[in-house]
């Protein structure tokens, strides 16, 4: 499954015609949540009158299929100008607030990882982001790449040629299974969900071990010596998005308790500040791929350290450098490309002292401040940059683990003679209870404390 996302220049009808089902979407979203809201609160009241479990209004099903099929019973009447619009447009607003219910009750219950989510809330015509997804019908890419074909919606211009596409569309080995059209800081995007039938490639240095170690200061430094630099769009946006920032504070702003509504010049300031916030986006994406994919297609081991990128996003100082560095977005990438191409990722566990160890002899330094920017051992005099420390240790722990449970013959990013066993088996700290399902095996790697873990991801 893959997603190929294409900008739209769309006509001011198509506009037209996509909001006003993207409107039809939320009237269907909001209607069911209160609904869903309503039948709750009579539930809870009926309770507390001391009503008997079987004589309470019966609950209604959560799911994508019965919320349809209680919104069909009602559309006559909420929507009499429903036949207007797609069928899709409704099902896209209760699927998206089937899975917000399924998310807060499995948050609630505890069967959801990660942060709360709450309870889902009214789409605002002016808040939510206008979307709306295609899952049957004629959903086509026209044979000059310039246009794609969408139920209702009809022949619609692209802004960019969908070539990478239509030739695998025109092979054979992709199929289109949705179309999400959606606007995002001002530009119409169209987005298919693509199954593709991939042939697994291989990297061209297929034995190869490289560590990256991630950071702030380079956006990445690989254990072969190469220091990627670390563009910081955000920061060099900065003078351009704080005088847009100021000129919309000059603009009269909505005010729910004045019953202030915005202006219009409010309106315009605050979408070009978006349109600059998405530049920033798209720049930044853009590096993040190139770099992704030059690493997989080059090495056939990729080893990167697992972050905390939530608890580093709480720290205020760093914060607004982490998330302009992407750097979860950078593991998330390597992940999947790594498999496209036929190698590996490899995650040292966050506890991993990767900064504090020296490549050269192993040693580690009880503390190392992070102004501290070049590495230098006392124990053999080893003088490097941190960051090219850090990934020549993340490098060597695969080599360590890997030595022990041999079959091939390889050499890694430094040169050294090592064996790699290729794919496979997982090192996972030996915990009993945490173990999770799919993760087998466990060897701790030789020479560290205990509780450094080594995960393979293929
Ligand atoms: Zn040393």
């Amino acid at each position: 499954m893959q997603a190929y996302r294409f900008a739209l220049d769309l006509t001011p009808g198509q506009e037209r015609a996509v909001l006003m089902n993207a409107g039809a979407a939320r009237v269907a979203h909001n209607w069911a949540l209160a609904y869903v809201k309503a039948v709750m609160d009579q539930r809870l009241a009926e309770r507390s009158y001391g009503v008997v479990a079987a004589d309470l209004t019966p609950a209604i099903g959560w799911s994508l299929p019965a919320l349809r099929k209680a919104w069909n019973g009602a559309k006559a009447d909420v929507a009499p100008w429903w036949a207007e619009c797609s069928k899709e447009a409704f099902n896209t607003g209760l699927d998206a607030l089937a899975r917000g219910l399924k998310n807060w009750s499995d948050s609630r219950s505890g069967r959801r990882a990660g942060r709360r989510a709450g309870f889902p809330r009214f789409k605002s015509r002016h808040r939510s982001t206008p979307n709306i997804r295609f899952t049957t019908g004629v959903i086509r890419v026209e044979p000059d790449r310039k246009h794609v074909t969408l139920p209702r919606l009809g022949r619609l211009k692209l802004h960019e040629s969908a070539r990478k596409l239509a030739r695998r569309l025109e092979a054979g080995t992709a199929r289109i299974l949705s179309a999400t059209v959606r606007k995002v800081a001002g530009r119409w995007h169209v987005a298919f969900c693509v199954e593709v039938e991939r042939l697994i490639g291989l990297p061209s240095l297929p034995g190869v071990v490289v560590g990256v170690d991630v950071g702030v200061t380079h956006l990445a430094a690989l254990s072969t010596g190469e220091l990627v630099r670390n563009p910081r769009h955000l920061s060099a946006g900065g003078r351009r998005l704080r005088r847009l920032n100021r000129q919309m504070s000059r603009r009269v702003r909505p005010d729910r308790r004045l019953g202030q509504r915005p202006s219009k010049r409010w309106r315009r300031a605050r979408a070009r500040l978006a349109r600059a916030h998405a530049r920033v986006a798209n720049l930044r994406g853009d590096g993040l791929h190139q770099l992704t994919a030059q690493l997989s297609r080059k090495y056939g081991t990729v080893v990167v350290e697992d972050l905390n990128v939530v608890g580093m996003l709480r720290n205020r100082r760093l914060a607004r450098h982490i998330a302009d560095a992407g750097l979860a977005q950078l593991r998330r990438q390597l992940g999947y490309k790594t498999a496209w191409n036929g190698g590996h990722l490899v995650m040292a566990d966050r506890w991993y002292p990767s900064s504090k160890t020296c490549s050269g002899c192993g040693i580690v330094k009880a503390k190392l401040a992070l102004s501290e920017r070049t590495y230098t051992c006392s124990a053999c005099g080893l003088v490097l940059d941190r960051d090219l420390n850090a990934a020549r240790n993340l490098a060597a722990l695969v080599c360590e683990v890997t030595d022990a449970r041999s079959s091939q013959e390889s050499l890694n990013g430094r040169g050294a003679d090592h064996k790699t066993r290729l794919g496979g088996l997982v090192a996972v700290k030996r915990q009993p209870g945490t173990a999770s399902a799919g993760e087998t095996g466990t060897v701790l790697p030789q020479g560290r404390a205990p509780d450094h873990v080594l995960v393979w991801r293929s």
